[in-house]
């Protein structure tokens, strides 16, 4: 079943349904509208002025119409609505000129002017409005699609699609679910708001159940995976943990144990390691590649930008000596990169940094034993498959600085195995946040001043409007100049975006890490683990934009030695919210708070990964359905396992999820 098989989608259109995500039927189906419109006749004793109104009426003059610039138009008509008569115009609409006739009916939806009885409209239709309310279903779309054609080619797609229901049937009746094929046709062309909101409910729940079969099954795959058994002595660990220039927290030690066990156990490894920014999450990671190397096996460590590869290949030099590490990234010299590529594959080097990089097809390891993932929101499930599919079995371990409530931990990550890290090493000091209004933007460059002169250095990080990067460029540029004029004279000002090249934001950093630049302003490009001791403030622009969690990563940029550092936060506006931020720097607490607050904010980290890009549950407002679901895969999933043999559970599953 193809789109094509749908009438009046050219190739054109067809285009612009492939932009939009739609690729097949099923696609299209299952586009869902973001809101619907209800038209209503509006009360004609009741209008207020300035307001969207809709009433119709009988034409009563001719329309008229005036051509201005380039091919644009105005036109305009009186209509008698009930004896109250009214002066309409709409814009670009010359077209409808030849249909709008007096003595007929037409409706019109537009912006209503006390003053002269005028409405501005923005939609006019060549009728009476029916007694009953119509439901307008509105979709995201894009220019050259109206929602209209996109609802017109879904329910014809409905007509012709054969949909599977893949929430089982013992399910379906304990909850009652209304057929899949009902639903979908309810939630493109509502028939009443209770089966509307009862199509949204099993449509989300399926999506969720979906969701959370995959992770659980995964689970049982993972748990009789078998991987590598090594022999290792922890007195060697003991004795290196010795040689660290200092001593490691209870829950880092806690967090290698249960590493060093995961690897000397035949096992396969697939642990996540969550802690807090700063928590001292690298150390640990470090220590499982020496566990890895002393077992004879090649070890990975992946970070998900340039900058934090070579921080980490640069630390990793300092504590590991006598062992041979190479760094490999998208900037690698390609001389360089062939000789690294040769040495890799001939086991000379133990251990590699770098970045996306290293699951380059030609790259071909020697013996690899662990894979260890930095930030791993970052990566899509995807990245992770190239390992396997290029043969080896290593342990796996993923680092994650976004520490999120333990029930959600356990649905999200339900397939991995988790250790957290859960107090930042002693001796920091917890850095001061300052909530701001911009009214108080003097005695925030005071407090700039202060550090300055301290020869401390400085972040300070733009607005962000996600909607349009020009925006965001506008925004950094212009408190770019704004720097400049206050501190010009005291430190150089560096600026670090998106739209730079890769080589000019590595020119940047090593600037600022080498101390060259005093103020870096930037968007949140730098948020990842990017680690200059020196820098002890941090100054966020309209905070209130960014979710909780999201601020408290940008906040982990300073307080990363003994210095006292400060984060200030500068909003007019959800000061109620932002004040957590200056109450706890315990990530743990506002990431619970984050998801408290429901709405504003978002599971920062784990949207990115992509493996959640649900079409309409949302893993926080629909926590509740989600644990359902998540049980309800389990008793699925012992079903199943009670009646058949693997192999068959494996293709259901994989029906279901087209996992790969
Ligand atoms: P993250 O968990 O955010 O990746 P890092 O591993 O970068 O944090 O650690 C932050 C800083 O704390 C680093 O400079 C690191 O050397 C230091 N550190 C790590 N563990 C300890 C410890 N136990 N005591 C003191 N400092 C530590
Ligand atoms: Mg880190």
């Amino acid at each position: 079943m193809n789109l094509d098989d749908i009438k009046k989608i050219s190739s054109k259109t067809m285009k612009l349904l492939n932009n939009l995500g739609i690729n097949n039927i099923y696609d299209l189906v299952t586009y869902y509208p973001y809101r619907y419109e209800i038209l209503k006749r509006s009360k004609l004793n009741e209008l207020i002025d300035g307001q969207n109104i809709i009433i119709d009426g009988i034409v009563e003059s001719m329309p008229n119409l005036f051509y201005y610039g380039k091919k644009k138009n105005i036109m305009s008509f009186r209509i008698n609505s009930n004896g109250f008569i009214f002066s309409v115009s709409i814009y670009n609409r010359g077209y409808l000129k030849s249909k709008i006739s007096i003595g007929n009916y037409v409706t019109v939806i537009g912006k209503y002017n006390l003053k002269n009885s005028k409405i501005v409209a923005n939609d006019i239709k060549l009728s009476k409005l029916p007694d009953k309310p119509i439901v307008e279903v509105i979709y995201h779309t894009t220019n050259g699609i109206t929602s209209k054609q996109l609802n017109k080619f879904i329910l014809e797609g409905l007509d012709k699609i054969k949909i599977n229901n893949y929430v089982p049937l013992f399910l379906v009746n304990k909850y009652d679910f209304m057929d899949k094929m009902e639903a979908l046709k309810e939630i493109h062309k509502p028939t009443s708001s209770l089966k509307l909101k009862e199509s949204i409910r099993f449509l989300k729940y399926e999506e969720l159940f979906i969701f959370m079969l995959k992770i659980n099954n995964l689970k049982n795959k993972r748990n009789s995976e078998l991987g590598i058994e090594r022999n290792v002595d922890y007195l060697l660990i003991d004795k290196f943990i010795k040689t660290l220039p200092f001593t490691l927290t209870t829950d880092q030690v806690k967090c290698i144990n249960d590493i060093y066990n995961d690897l000397i156990c035949k096992k396969r490894m697939n642990r996540l390691l969550q802690g807090d920014v700063g928590s001292g999450k690298t150390i640990v990671s470090f220590i499982a590649l020496y566990i890895n190397y002393l077992s004879n096996y090649q070890g990975v460590l992946m970070a998900p930008t340039e900058v934090l590869a070579s921080q980490h290949y640069s630390n990793i030099n300092k504590y590991l000596k006598n062992i041979n590490i190479a760094l490999l990234t998208g900037t690698t010299k390609r001389s360089e990169r062939k000789k690294i590529l040769e040495e890799i594959k001939s086991g000379k080097v133990d251990i590699i940094i770098g970045t996306h990089a290293l699951f380059s097809e030609d790259v071909v390891y020697n013996n690899l034993g662990l894979v260890i993932t930095d930030e791993q929101h970052r990566f899509g499930v995807q990245q992770r498959h190239l390992l396997r599919n290029k043969g080896h079995v290593p342990d796996v371990l993923y680092l994650s600085a976004t520490p999120i409530p333990r029930t959600y931990a356990l649905t999200i990550y339900g397939d991995m195995d988790i250790s957290n890290i859960k107090t930042v090493p002693n001796g920091k000091k917890d850095i001061i946040t300052i909530l701001k209004g911009n009214n108080d933007i003097k005695e925030v460059l005071n407090m700039m001043y202060q550090e300055l002169i301290c020869k401390h250095q400085i972040y300070v990080i733009a607005p962000l409007v996600e909607e349009s990067e020009k925006i965001d460029l506008e925004n950094v540029n212009s408190i770019y100049e704004k720097m400049n004029k206050a501190f010009s004279k005291i430190c150089k000002i560096g600026i670090m975006h998106g739209k730079l090249s890769k080589e000019e934001k590595e020119q940047v950093m090593t600037d600022f890490v080498e101390g060259k630049i005093g103020i870096l302003v930037s968007t949140t490009v730098i948020e990842v683990g990017v680690d200059v001791k020196n820098a002890t403030m941090i100054v966020i622009f309209d905070s209130y934009r960014f979710g909780l969690s999201q601020l408290h990563q940008l906040r982990g940029r300073v307080g990363r030695n003994n210095m006292q550092s400060y984060c200030i936060l500068i909003s007019d506006c959800e000061k109620e919210r932002l004040q957590i931020m200056t109450k706890t720097n315990d990530g743990f607490k506002i990431s619970e708070e984050d998801f408290r607050l429901r709405g504003s904010g978002d599971l920062f980290g784990v949207k990115q990964s992509g493996d959640m890009n649900f079409k309409l549950a949302n893993i926080k407002t629909d926590f509740n359905l989600l644990v359902k679901a998540k049980n309800d895969s389990l008793e699925y999933l012992n079903k199943l396992e009670y009646h058949s043999n693997n192999e068959d559970i494996n293709e259901i599953i994989e029906n279901i999820s087209n996992l790969d």
